[in-house]
């Protein structure tokens, strides 16, 4: 009756399905909370992990959260029902007398873009609720890689995350030739931005972009990630890559991913150490799908698992011909196959 009309949606790390959730008292909190009489019921978002605990900011605060027994057991195979990103629902315990108030997590809303990676042949999810990638290259030093930007929006997009092709350095681009590979990917329906951290270009509008956001900056090391972030919010840059400790609880610091406020609202998501757009996730039968001008010419490849690499009377390859297809999105396109094809191994099961 009362009790199984109540459903808290979980997400699971590995396919985002729907478990069933019809604990009693959720219930009965879920009810309070709609009522809005229920003072202590809270909503955040998860910035860091730490052991068993979520630091969870409301708004007002970070507080160390634990995960409801209840969610935790329903989730046998899930090794993280919480995770940096979720949204959640939590009760504050009574404030006692020189003991920090911990929270309750009683509800996970279900997940948005993630970042995820392969741990141990299993989808993870690092980072959840990622809105943006800001996918930063250089005019020069270094100069632009369009296969790795090409990398970073399959990987996003695979991901559900809205990726932005971002061309730092354009103080730098004498030749007006940075300016044109963007175009490429303005033209394919990317939204991209022209920044300089050095002359201040495009930087409000980045600011602008990704105010209320979580983002997450990908690009090679050297392209301004760090000085395109002091840009926006100088308070950032000192705190991206160092563990944020002011919720230590005992002796777990945090795992990798960390969400970073930014003085105008949103947040930054900081994975130190770890590749936060990595490919190995994306399933190779999938990857053509990622390439937005591929799919109108698959239909007309000569076979229909045609893959686009070898294949006789493939449509795409005779589109890159025509000229339809850049040459250099093909390229990328045929190496992320063929690196996710060598990866492949049919005893592991990986995607
Ligand atoms: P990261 O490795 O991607 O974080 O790159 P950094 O922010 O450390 O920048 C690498 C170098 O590029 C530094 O010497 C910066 O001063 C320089 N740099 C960053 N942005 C710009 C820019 O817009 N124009 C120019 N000319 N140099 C820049
Ligand atoms: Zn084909």
């Amino acid at each position: 009756g009362d009790l199984s009309r109540h459903r808290t949606i979980i997400v699971n790390d590995e396919d985002a399905q729907k478990v069933d959730e019809g604990g009693g008292e959720d219930a009965a909190e879920i009810d309070a909370e709609q009522a809005g009489d229920a003072p202590d019921v809270h909503d955040g978002v998860v910035v860091a992990m730490r052991g068993l605990y979520a630091d969870v900011d409301d708004g007002e605060g970070v507080w160390p959260c634990t995960v409801r027994r209840v969610l935790r057991t329903r989730l046998i195979e899930e090794r993280h029902p919480v995770t940096v990103g979720d949204k959640v629902h939590f009760r504050l315990e009574k404030e006692r007398e020189g003991v920090q108030p911990e929270g309750v997590i009683h509800k996970v809303e279900q997940r948005r873009g993630q970042l995820r990676r392969m741990v141990r042949n299993r989808i993870h999810t690092i980072v959840a609720n990622v809105d943006y990638a800001v996918i930063v290259s250089s005019a020069a030093q270094p100069s632009p890689k369009p296969h790795l930007i090409d990398r970073y929006i399959v990987t996003s997009l695979h991901g559900e995350i809205t990726p932005i092709v971002c061309l730092n350095k354009i103080d730098l681009d004498e030749d007006g030739s940075a300016a044109a590979m963007l175009d490429r990917y303005r033209d394919l329906g990317y939204r991209t931005l022209v920044t300089s951290a050095v002359t201040g270009a495009g930087i409000e509008e980045l600011r602008e972009l990704i105010k209320d956001r979580a983002t997450v900056f990908a690009g090679q090391s050297g392209v301004g990630k760090s000085s395109l972030l002091n840009a926006i919010d100088p308070s950032l840059e000192l705190r991206v890559g160092e563990v944020v400790q002011q919720t230590s609880k005992g002796r777990h610091t945090t795992t990798t991913a960390t969400l970073i406020k930014m003085d105008f609202g949103g947040y930054v998501v900081d994975t130190p150490g770890v590749k936060s757009l990595d490919i190995s996730p994306v399933p190779i039968n999938e990857i053509e799908l990622y390439f937005v001008e591929f799919p109108e010419h698959v239909p007309n490849c000569k076979f229909a698992d045609c893959r686009h690499i070898h294949e006789a009377g493939c449509a795409v390859k005779a589109a890159v011909e025509a000229g339809g297809i850049h040459p250099e999105r093909y390229e990328s396109y045929a190496r992320i196959f063929e690196e996710r094809e060598a990866d492949y191994d049919p005893a592991k099961g990986n995607p």
